[in-house]
């Protein structure tokens, strides 16, 4: 005998970007969406809210269910075929608790910028695909068969202009062609980096290290060196090592050059970084004074001189241009 019914599932998206995941207890043991079979009766609508309170304690708005795909599979169980129609759907939540029922035994807030989970339902897969079109986010397995001839490590030093702005092109670059970025700025603290905003709305994640050198009354640069800069230029280090787990496919340390020529952070441990990086990871290294050991083991070193700059003029740092 056929038995034939419709599923509700649900991509529950936070407001990271996340994507719930529940691990089923029975069957395959496979990563599957929330969501359940329509009962006699039901609005659809109704179906969902109460899947997805049932299995993830969360509370959503169904009304604001955004259809995005329909499939169709079947099962065997109990000598009778199960034909399923599904109609997945995205909402977004608010909340990331989740609790789960009896049917699964694990959840997991899937980043759709990742590479999919290995145990994950075909389903499951082809849905997060859709999504990742819709939303404009690069289909993870390509990212990283598409990673192929990066690994390199590039130095943009010198004393004229053009370090931070053309490492700061190439992550967008990098990021243009799909790739996954991150950028760690160190001894560059303080909130008038430009640039940082643009990051902020492509999404492109940085981490900022060191104390704001400029004095907002005055203007005046702090030259001054604390045990809070070598405390916080061993939290670049840190953080640039948190890049490299999370697949970063280009990671730009920026002024990372100039560091170590303050003794904020040695050059052993900078080739040590070097060294210990995921192959495939592109690393950029900015600043002034990058010392000859490091220019050997680049691959890249742009020395930009200077010719002119506008400074010995008497211009003034602009917004927008130098910052
Ligand atoms: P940018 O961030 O503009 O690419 P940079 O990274 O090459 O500059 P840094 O040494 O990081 O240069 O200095 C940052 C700031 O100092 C920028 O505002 C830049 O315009 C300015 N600057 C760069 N080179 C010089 C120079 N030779 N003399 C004076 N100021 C400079
Ligand atoms: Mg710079």
């Amino acid at each position: 005998m056929i038995q034939a019914f419709i599923a509700q599932k649900v991509l529950l998206v936070n407001p990271l970007g996340k994507i719930l995941l529940l691990m089923e207890n029975k069957g395959a043991h496979q990563w599957e969406l929330p969501g359940g079979r329509m009962e006699e009766g039901d609005h659809p609508l109704e179906t969902l809210a109460r899947e997805i309170a049932e299995e993830t304690g969360l509370v959503t708005d169904p009304q604001a269910a955004q259809i995005i795909h329909t499939d169709l599979w079947s099962f065997q169980r109990n000598e009778e075929t199960h034909c399923v129609f599904g109609v997945f759907y995205a909402i977004k939540v608010l909340d990331v608790e989740v609790l789960l029922s009896e049917e699964h035994g694990q959840y997991l807030w899937h980043d759709p910028k990742d590479a999919d989970p290995e145990e994950i339902k075909e389903n499951v897969r082809e849905v997060l695909k859709v999504y990742r079109r819709m939303s404009g986010i690069p289909k993870a397995d390509d990212r990283i068969a598409g990673r192929q001839g990066y690994g390199l490590v590039q130095i943009f030093t010198g004393e004229g202009k053009g370090k931070t702005t053309a490492a700061l092109g190439e992550i967008i670059r990098a990021y243009g062609a799909g790739k996954k970025a991150g950028v760690v700025y160190f001894d560059k603290g303080g909130s008038h980096y430009s640039e940082r905003f643009s990051l902020d709305r492509l999404g492109i994640s940085y981490v900022v290290t060191g104390r704001d050198r400029v004095d907002a009354t005055t203007g005046r640069f702090d030259f001054s060196l604390t045990p809070k800069d070598h405390e916080e230029a061993q939290r670049g280090l840190r953080a640039a090592q948190d890049f490299f787990a999370s697949e970063c496919d280009v990671v730009l340390l920026d002024e990372i050059n100039s560091c170590i020529a303050l003794g904020l952070i040695t050059m052993e441990e900078v080739l040590s970084l070097i060294k210990n990086k995921p192959e495939g990871v592109e690393l950029i290294l900015t600043g002034r004074h990058a010392p000859t050991a490091l220019l050997d083991v680049a691959h890249l070193v742009s020395d930009v001189q200077m010719k002119k700059h506008y400074f010995y003029s008497g211009v003034k740092a602009r917004e927008g241009l130098d910052y």
